[in-house]
C-alpha cells in the first residue's frame, strides 16, 4: 500500500481562509486574549479550578451571552451538569478553526484542550512523511483526553482540522484539575481514552481488510454525520492522506461514485446525493467508527 506524502499546515499559514473570515467580520484570532481576559486585564485566578475572582464572575453574568455561550454545540460541554459547567466555563475561550490547522502536534506540548462546536477533525499517526487517520472527531467529543492522562501534556497524535469550524478551548491544566477533583470529568476523560483505543484498533483492521471503495464510502458517511451536511469541503489529496492510499485511487473511486449517482464532485468539494447508496458500499467499520456521542452522553 502506498502512503501519501504529507505537508502539514501550521496555524497562521492558512492566510487565505483567515482573510476571508476577516472580510466577513467573523475572524477571531486563536492566540488573542479572550473577551473576559480583555475585560479583566488578566486571566481569572482560581483555587482548585474554582474561580475566586468575583468581578470576573459578575462580568460573565452581567454581559449578554451569545447563543453559542448559552448552549455550546459541543455535546460534551452541553451535557455537563450545572456545577461543573459553572467551574469550567470561565476558563473557556472561543476560537475559529481553519482547514488544515494543526491543533496538536505529536510529540509536542498540548497546552489546550479543544471542544469543537463544528467542523471535522482528524487524529493522525504520522512518521516522517507518512501518516494515516486513526480516528475522526467532531462536536461529539474533545481533544485530546490522552494529554490529561499523562504526567506531561505531550500529544501522542497529530490533531488536524479537515474543514473550518469553531471551538472552545480550555487550558490543559484546568481540565487536569477537574479530572482530579470530579469523578464525572474523570469518567469522561477515561471513556474518551477507551473510545480512542477502540478507534485505533478498528482503523488498523479497516486498513488491512477493506477495499478503497469500502473505506472511502465509510469515511464520507462518517464525515457527513459529523458535519451534519451532505457537502464535505475536502480535497481528494486530504482524503487520500487520511486513508493512507494514493490520491489517484481516491479520484478514480469518486468518479465511479459520481457516475453511479451517489455524489457530485467539484474542486475541494464533495456533495453526497445518495447516502443510502454509499451505506451499501461502506465497510462494516462504519458503525464502529461512527461516533462516541452515545457512550459519552450516558455518563
Ligand atoms: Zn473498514
Amino acid at each position: 500500500m502506498a502512503i501519501a506524502e504529507y505537508a502539514p499546515t501550521r496555524i497562521g499559514e492558512n492566510a487565505g481562509a483567515r482573510d476571508e473570515l476577516r472580510r466577513n467580520g467573523t475572524h477571531h484570532d486563536p492566540h488573542s486574549p479572550d473577551e473576559n481576559e480583555r475585560a479583566n486585564g488578566s486571566q481569572s485566578p482560581s483555587r482548585n479550578g474554582v474561580p475566586t475572582d468575583l468581578s470576573a464572575l459578575r462580568l460573565a453574568v452581567s454581559r449578554p451571552m451569545s447563543r453559542e455561550e448559552a448552549r455550546p454545540a459541543n455535546r460534551v460541554l452541553a451535557g455537563l451538569p450545572f456545577d461543573c459547567w459553572a467551574r469550567i466555563s470561565p476558563h473557556l475561550k472561543r476560537c475559529l478553526i481553519f482547514s488544515g490547522q494543526v491543533l496538536h502536534e505529536s510529540g509536542e506540548r498540548a497546552g489546550r484542550i479543544y471542544f469543537p462546536n463544528s467542523g471535522l477533525i482528524s487524529l493522525v499517526k504520522h512518521q516522517g512523511r507518512h501518516q494515516i487517520e486513526v480516528a475522526m472527531a467532531g462536536r461529539e467529543t474533545f481533544l485530546s483526553a490522552l494529554c490529561v492522562l499523562q504526567n506531561h501534556d505531550v500529544s501522542p497524535l497529530r490533531v488536524i482540522a479537515q474543514t473550518p469550524g469553531t471551538a472552545f478551548w480550555l487550558p490543559q491544566n484546568v481540565l487536569r484539575q477537574e479530572f482530579e477533583r470530579d469523578s464525572l470529568i474523570r469518567g469522561l476523560v477515561l471513556q474518551h481514552a477507551a473510545w480512542l483505543m477502540e478507534q485505533m484498533a478498528q482503523s488498523a483492521l479497516c486498513c488491512c481488510a477493506h477495499t478503497v471503495e469500502e473505506r472511502l464510502s465509510r469515511w464520507l458517511l462518517n464525515a457527513r454525520d459529523r458535519l451534519n451536511s451532505d457537502e464535505i469541503c475536502v480535497t481528494h489529496a486530504a482524503i487520500a492522506q487520511m486513508l493512507g492510499v494514493r490520491r489517484s485511487g481516491v479520484t478514480m473511486t469518486l468518479c465511479a461514485f459520481a457516475q453511479q449517482g451517489l455524489l457530485r464532485t467539484a474542486r475541494g468539494r464533495i456533495l453526497i446525493e445518495n447516502a443510502a447508496g454509499l451505506e451499501q458500499r461502506a465497510c462494516s467499520c462504519r458503525e464502529a467508527l461512527y461516533s462516541p456521542s452515545q457512550k459519552l452522553s450516558t455518563l
